[in-house]
């Protein structure tokens, strides 16, 4: 088909939108290690996820087996509020970098949260709703995910308390008062309300908190109210599973102009919206259908792929969670200030770290002022201010596209463009004046945080 033909935006239409999710680990030959209770180092049962997390979610995380799963009408329809979510091709930005390579992405910062989030937070709550819960728990560090969850939350009419990082707390209140404009009840982490957080504050008076001391403090408030469950933002399978919309609309648009995707590249905290993004494309690959070049960029200064162990550990920084098989940089590791609060996770999902550990895709990092110019020149000729985590992404497309022009390939590239930048201009501030500093984290910084990994038979890296 000529290229010519191919809109500016490929909107698919409301019938189109997928109706399933698809469960990639179904056509994983190696599956990803289960979640391991930490006393007992055996797999959690359902029942023991179950005290945790709704059961129907736990289910998902449990289920290896089946490829699709019907995504429930409630769902679907609040998705209609803004999905189907467009598939650009960035016909601006091939013309700025005049490279001959096709470049797509896919735009998730289409609803109030501004970000993917919203497309798991709403399966959870409905989930939880279903079950007759009272409400759900959790952590925020950014704030993405909070604000999705408590507009998810509202919706459904369930109880939403949010543990947010101090420092995020302190420094986005705009995101802190839209959650609470929905309706969510948000407490700066580490706070006072929980054991942990009195006994992370006896420790280290002043700190200004992490995303692993958030997700302790809402762990044990689910455990501690009846009714409450904790939810999750990524990391999970479930999660993934949910953010498999963004990949299945993606290639439900190509196909729909007969475009074959070479290279798919996605930004990578704990894994979500790049896991759900290539799910579809990466099932032809493990089939044996086609290859495609598939690439995690995560930042510098958190660099849990590309530095980090594959080995089990905490999802938190309190110890409370079960152990999950992932790349990690060990629970108690803190990234430096990193402007992509999204980013700054010490482990990854586990179904990535399986697909990249058997080498089904790379991964790079890279620093943030690189990240921040990319970020710049794309909102310059594509007009969306992009956020600093979905900037990851636009930088390597970017790089690509630029070898494309020497080499004279006419490579597609597409990309997931997770969000927009709006909450973000403390950062972008720091960047236009110049002030803005890299830090890469040297091999002894590493070390103190893998040390902090949990050390038992089968678990050595
Ligand atoms: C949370 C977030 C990310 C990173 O999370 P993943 O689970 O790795 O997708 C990326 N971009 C934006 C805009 C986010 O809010």
């Amino acid at each position: 088909m000529n290229t010519k033909e191919i809109p500016y935006k490929i909107y698919l239409d409301e019938q189109e939108m997928p109706k399933q999710w698809y469960n990639l680990r179904a056509d994983m030959n190696n599956k990803p290690a289960p979640l391991l209770n930490p006393s007992t180092l055996k797999p959690m049962t359902a029942e023991e996820l179950s005290q945790v997390f709704c059961e129907e979610l736990v289910k998902q995380e449990l289920d290896n087996d089946t490829p699709y799963i019907d995504i429930p009408e409630p769902i679907l329809k609040f998705y209609k509020m803004y999905r189907p979510a467009p598939l650009v091709r960035a016909y601006c930005l091939e013309e700025k970098l005049q490279t001959p390579a096709k470049i797509y992405y896919k735009f998730e910062g289409n609803n109030t949260s501004g970000s993917h989030k919203l497309n798991s937070a709403i399966a959870q709550a409905y989930y939880a709703k279903e079950q007759g819960l009272k409400g759900v728990t959790t952590e925020t560090g950014a704030g993405q995910w909070g604000t999705a969850l408590s507009m998810a939350c509202a919706y459904f009419g369930l109880d939403c308390q949010v543990y947010m990082v101090k420092c995020s707390y302190e420094q986005k209140p705009f995101r802190r008062e839209v959650m609470r404009t929905y309706g969510a009840a948000v407490t700066p982490s580490p706070s006072m309300e929980t054991e942990i957080g009195r006994k992370i504050l006896a420790e280290h008076p002043g700190t200004s908190g992490s995303l692993g001391c958030a997700i302790s403090e809402a762990v044990e408030m689910a455990a501690k109210q009846d009714g409450y469950r904790y939810v999750l933002g990524s990391v999970l399978n479930q999660v993934l599973l949910h953010q498999t919309i963004i990949g299945l609309e993606t290639k439900a648009a190509l196909d729909k102009y007969g475009v074959k995707a070479d290279m798919i590249i996605g930004c990578a905290g704990g894994g979500s919206n790049l896991g759900g993004l290539i799910s579809p494309f990466m099932g032809e690959k493990l089939r044996g259908e086609r290859d495609y070049q598939i690439i995690a960029v995560e930042p510098a200064s958190c660099p849990s792929l590309t530095r980090g162990k594959f080995a089990y550990d905490y999802c938190d920084t309190g110890m409370v969670t079960p152990l999950q098989k992932m790349y990690t940089l060990g629970s108690n590791f803190i990234p430096s200030a990193n402007h992509a609060g999204g980013l700054r996770y010490h482990g990854m999902s586990s179904i990535l770290s399986q697909l990249y550990h058997d080498g089904l895709m790379e991964a790079r990092s890279v620093e943030q002022t690189a990240v921040f110019a990319a970020a710049t020149e794309f909102a310059r000729v594509e007009g969306i201010l992009p956020a600093p985590e979905s900037a990851h992404a636009i930088y390597v497309a970017m790089e690509e596209a630029k070898k494309c022009k020497e080499t004279g390939e006419e490579k597609t590239i597409v990309f997931g463009l997770t969000g927009t930048g709006y909450f973000d201009m403390f950062a972008y501030e720091k960047f236009n004046n110049g002030t803005m500093t890299d830090y890469i984290p040297t091999d002894e910084d590493l070390k103190q945080g893998f040390d902090g990994i949990p050390r038992f038979p089968g678990n050595e890296f």
